[in-house]
């Protein structure tokens, strides 16, 4: 057997074409507020490619550069200016944020009303009550991902790697209103080969290279990986790396049904489902109504 590749970059670009349409049927051009804090190289390019991909879906950006050794109070009055600020729809705060301020601080004064990255307390307890709300980028992805192979997902065992707030926790519960049984584990659980051998859609989310291996994967399961994790990579030269993921892409590739690989899987949704966010942000917030397609 040999799995179905999920192309997420078709799926992002299909998506970010969908963003770009809904944008440019609105009244006005959504704002995204991107913030960032310090000079984490890998969080600058994140961000980078956020400020273009916005540009390209013909909405405003603004790219807020603060130095590393910002006091917490002035990230906070930032957060706190821009939820005030009636011209901006979405704001972003790159994390992680320099180890002397508190992100919790930062994300408390961040209106949920423009919280496109789905972490404050609110946007968390609606996604817990299934209410209506802005949710995080990547979870999405997934599961924009998942639906686009067309298999059906309500039934579906979906077993989460991983309990992070950002990633981890929102996956499950949003595959939870996707009708799954969901299972999340972590470090703590037992047998974890066991348990994923019993996923019908199995989501490793937790940082670990080629931590999952072939046979931790059910005959024709959906696999999505999130991992992302750099690595040496001798044959391109001394000192280059590569981005491999959770799974040992190879092995599981021949028990899988359906594989997300890394690159070109889960990490190309995430800055898609934040245009999206942004898009569905302005219009709860200005009362536009949401252009079909994207909602
Ligand atoms: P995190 O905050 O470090 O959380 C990792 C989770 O994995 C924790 O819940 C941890 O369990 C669990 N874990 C760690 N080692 C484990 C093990 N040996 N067995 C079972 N569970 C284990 O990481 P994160 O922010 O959720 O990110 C996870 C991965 O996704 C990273 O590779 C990250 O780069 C990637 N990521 C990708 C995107 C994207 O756009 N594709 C976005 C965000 C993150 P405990 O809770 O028990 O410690």
């Amino acid at each position: 057997v040999t799995a179905a590749i999920i192309d997420g970059k078709a799926v992002a670009a299909e998506l970010r074409a969908r963003v770009a349409q809904a944008a440019s049927q609105l009244l006005g051009q959504p704002t995204l507020a991107v913030v960032i804090v310090g000079d984490d190289p890998a969080s600058h390019v994140y961000v980078r490619s956020k400020v273009r991909e916005t540009e390209a879906a013909g909405m405003i950006s603004r790219h807020i550069v603060l130095p590393a050794d910002t006091a917490q109070a002035a990230v906070v009055a930032q957060v706190q200016a821009l939820s005030a600020d009636p011209d901006v729809d979405g704001i972003l705060v790159q994390l992680p944020l320099p180890a002397h301020i508190d992100a919790q601080a930062v994300l408390d004064v961040l209106d949920p009303a423009k919280d496109v990255d789905g972490l404050t307390d609110t946007s968390a307890g609606r996604l817990v009550s299934g209410k209506a709300g802005l949710r995080p980028c990547t979870p999405v992805g997934c599961v924009l991902l998942a639906k686009s192979t067309g298999v059906r997902l309500a039934g579906k065992h979906a077993v989460v790697l991983g309990r992070s707030i950002l990633v981890g926790r929102p996956a499950a519960l949003l595959f939870l209103l996707e009708d799954c049984t969901v299972t999340i584990a972590h470090s703590k659980t037992r047998d974890l080969p066991g348990l994923c051998r019993t996923a019908d859609i199995l989501i490793p989310a937790i940082g670990r290279p080629e931590f999952v291996r072939g046979d931790w994967v059910k005959d024709g399961a959906m696999v999505l990986d999130v991992g992302i994790n750099r690595v040496p990579a001798p044959e391109k030269g001394e000192g280059k790396t590569r981005v491999i993921g959770d799974v040992a892409f190879d092995e599981a590739s021949a028990r899988a049904g359906w594989i997300s690989p890394v690159p070109g899987g889960v990490g190309l949704m995430t800055v898609a489902c934040l245009l999206r966010n942004t898009v569905l942000a302005a219009c709860a917030r200005r009362g536009w109504a949401v252009p079909a397609g994207l909602s």
